[in-house]
This record gives C-alpha cells, sequence and structure tokens, in this order.
C-alpha cells in the first residue's frame, strides 16, 4: 500500500483537518507555507495523468474539498494555491494524487 493510502487507511498518523465520503486531506509534514494541506481521494489514482473518464468526479470532489479546507483554514479571502505536482518533471514525489493547498502568503510565479 502507498504511503497516502495508508494515511487514508489510519496505519500512517496524519493531522487530519477535513474527510468526507471521497476524500481525506491533512496537513504537509513539511509546510511551505502557514496554511499547507493535502487533500487526497480515499482511491488510489497514482497521478493526475493516470485519471480515467470514470474518476471525473472525484477530480472534482478533490478540487471542491480543496476550497473547502482553504475556507475552513482561512485563507480563501486572501486567496491561494492550488497545485497538482505531476510525474517527475512535475515535481511528485508520492505515487497517490494529491492537491496542494497552499495559503496565507503571498505566492510567486513562475513557480521553481
Ligand atoms: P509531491 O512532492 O509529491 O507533490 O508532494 C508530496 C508531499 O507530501 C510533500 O509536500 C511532502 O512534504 C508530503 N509528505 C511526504 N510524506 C508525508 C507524510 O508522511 N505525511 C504527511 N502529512 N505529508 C507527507
Ligand atoms: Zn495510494
Amino acid at each position: 500500500m502507498c504511503l497516502f493510502c495508508q494515511i487514508v487507511a489510519r496505519e500512517v498518523p496524519a493531522n487530519v483537518v477535513y474527510e468526507n465520503e471521497h476524500v481525506l486531506a491533512f496537513k504537509d509534514v513539511a509546510p511551505v507555507a502557514p496554511c499547507h494541506v493535502l487533500v487526497v481521494p480515499k482511491k488510489h489514482v497514482a497521478s493526475v495523468a493516470d485519471a480515467e473518464a470514470e474518476d471525473a468526479m472525484l477530480l472534482g470532489h478533490i478540487l471542491l474539498a480543496g476550497n473547502h479546507v482553504a475556507r475552513m483554514l482561512d485563507v480563501s479571502a486572501s486567496g491561494y494555491r492550488l497545485v497538482f505536482n505531476n510525474g517527475r518533471d512535475g515535481g511528485q514525489h508520492v505515487a497517490h494524487i494529491h492537491l496542494h493547498v497552499l495559503g496565507g502568503r503571498p505566492m510567486r510565479w513562475p513557480p521553481g
């Protein structure tokens, strides 16, 4: 089982901030912003590139959960960044879809 599946299964501890039928959201262990939460689907899908048409609703649930977490953690009004790193050059290190919810400071562009 992958690391994020283990977190979903509560076999690896995490600081969970939100959960629903489709997703689990928990604080990143190495935050790069005052608010840094990962939203993961409970279903294992390795990356956005591996998502299929049948995952369309799931991808929507991930984004909506990101918005919900941003409101919960009070970064919605000031703005926030939602990021899916995808594959090697995309900077993806854990092969289970995760949406980074980043906020609480101004974000730069272009990203590194
Ligand atoms: P990626 O680089 O794949 O886009 O993002 C993976 C993220 O997972 C990184 O920001 C990293 O800090 C976080 N991470 C890695 N291992 C763990 C862990 O065991 N627990 C938590 N909460 N976050 C983790
Ligand atoms: Zn997984």
